[in-house]
């Protein structure tokens, strides 16, 4: 249901107590680039507030992001991607004009049925997402809609924008349970006051170098109004990055004194995460046990929107796990190394063939053993065939199942490289063999060779537990190819 009240651009929708929140799952990479660094690289240009950002690897971007985030999620609400019906992306910054990102991250999820939506055009599109997902599980459409924002906002080099903008993914499952969030009512106001914007074709994000006009002309305002008609005094207001350096001045123009403190807490370690931000801070706000939060969103060039959430009673939110002790202890990286991270700094022209070394051995088989590694499990020998094959490689049986290859294996060798071709990927790089989980111990199926990822090249061992992640593996034509590297299982590290 929707009606307009509280003015011609205020809208409010409610609904009941029909659909809300089973699960929350968030990404930050671990790169962090600070803004003392940042400093020493433009000397006098004055940075954005925050201590550090947040900073995804080369091998990483929306995408990736948006998996790992939505794997988090999936867990959070105790379900897997087959339970799910929609899964809808918000982002501002992916890889692709033309070609959906959404559909990626789906296939990157092992999603076989699901349908993919792409939400984009500005950072307030998440809050989109949320209210559309929560409209299609309220009305009955669908069961279940996993909603994603992944944003990296590219900053021209130099600007300062560059210490605002950090890169994260936050994923929430939408379904009619709502075993951690009630959905109750949302607000929104439609302003085209234009902050930043980034022009089609256009590399960068562009800007106005007046901070009044997002105090006074647009993120504050636009925030206040949107929230005022929802607005409880219990709530607690969750705010977008974009407004989390003035959570003060909405605490006093809203007059409302319960605005997460978390929020510029967080932006001042991760920066502004765009379409991640605002299900970022949820996680956090979640840890702090309240009883009724306010989400806001909001992006420049759109106004903004809020929703409100209660948490039912049955909700045990005292063990979540926080997000800031988590993200705290980030890698500090140098500006060069920034600049190579986020691609502003290449070798020219290597969008030849690919990345030097491929991330899985399927990837030059088949798009879909690329993105979801699929294995063909052996009925007569219980061997897990990988890449899947039509005769069993171990028993040389044909009655052969596809599934989902389990992510969690064993190494059983590796070497490390000390000498690559040139970039993305830098030395050392370990190429490892592991056998997965699942399938039988003693065969030849279910062997994965993959890199582990580069933070950990140096400390794989023979016996190490690993599990696959969703990473980026170079660019072709443009193409970004993605496929699979092993991370260590903090088990074992
Ligand atoms: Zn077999």
């Amino acid at each position: 249901m929707s009606s307009v009240n509280g003015g011609r651009d205020t809208v409010s929708t409610s609904w009941g107590s029909s659909a809300g929140l089973s699960g929350l799952g968030w990404y930050v990479p671990r790169l962090r680039l600070a803004s003392k660094q940042w400093q020493k690289a433009w000397p006098g240009v004055s940075t954005d507030g925050g201590v550090t950002v947040a900073v995804p690897d080369s091998d990483e971007d929306v995408v990736t992001m948006a998996v790992e985030a939505a794997d988090g999620a999936l867990a959070d609400a105790g379900i897997s991607i087959d339970d799910v019906d929609e899964i809808y992306l918000a982002s501002a910054s992916g890889p692709y004009t033309t070609k959906s990102s959404a559909a990626m991250v789906g296939a990157g999820l092992g999603a076989d049925r699901a349908r993919t939506v792409d939400f984009g055009g500005s950072t307030r599109s998440i809050g989109d997402a949320l209210t559309a997902a929560l409209d299609a599980v309220a009305h009955g459409r669908v069961r279940r809609v996993l909603v994603i924002g992944s944003d990296f906002l590219p900053a021209t080099p130099g600007d300062t924008l560059e210490t605002r903008f950090g890169g994260a993914a936050g994923a929430a499952v939408v379904d009619a349970e709502a075993r951690l969030l009630q959905a109750r009512a949302a607000g929104s106001v439609l302003s085209t006051a234009t902050t930043h914007w980034r022009c089609s074709g256009a590399k960068f994000v562009q800007r106005y170098d007046d901070p009044r006009l997002e105090r006074e002309g647009s993120v504050v305002p636009n925030l206040v109004r949107s929230a005022a008609s929802i607005l409880e005094p219990e709530d607690l207001f969750v705010l977008p990055g974009t407004a989390a350096k003035f959570e003060r001045l909405i605490a006093k123009e809203s007059g409302h004194p319960r605005v997460s403190a978390q929020a510029r807490t967080l932006a001042g370690v991760i920066g502004d995460t765009g379409n991640a931000h605002s299900l970022v801070a949820l996680a956090e706000a979640l840890s702090e046990a309240p009883t009724s939060v306010v989400v806001g969103f909001e992006g420049s060039g759109a106004g903004a929107s809020a929703i409100r959430f209660t948490v039912p009673e049955a909700a045990d939110l005292s063990r979540r796990q926080a997000v800031l002790p988590a993200v705290s202890d980030g890698a500090l990286i140098d500006y060069v190394t920034f600049l190579k991270a986020t691609g502003k700094l290449a070798p020219s022209d290597t969008s030849g063939p690919a990345s030097p070394y491929s991330a899985s051995p399927g990837w030059m088989r088949d798009e879909r053993h690329l993105l979801a590694p699929t294995g063909a499990l052996c009925s007569a020998c219980g061997s897990l065939n990988y890449p899947p094959r039509s005769i069993c490689i171990d028993c040389r049986g044909s009655d052969l199942t596809e599934v989902l290859l389990p992510r969690t294996g064993t190494v059983l060798t590796y070497n490390v490289q000390h000498i690559v071709p040139i970039s993305p990927e830098e030395a050392p790089v370990a190429v490892c063999v592991a056998q997965m989980e699942g399938g039988r111990a003693d065969g030849y199926g279910g062997k994965v060779t993959a890199l582990m990822l580069r933070e950990a090249a140096e400390d794989v061992r023979i016996g190490s537990e690993v599990r696959l992640i969703f990473r980026r593996a170079g660019v072709e034509h443009g193409m970004v190819r993605y496929g699979y590297k092993f991370g260590l299982r903090e088990s074992s590290s």
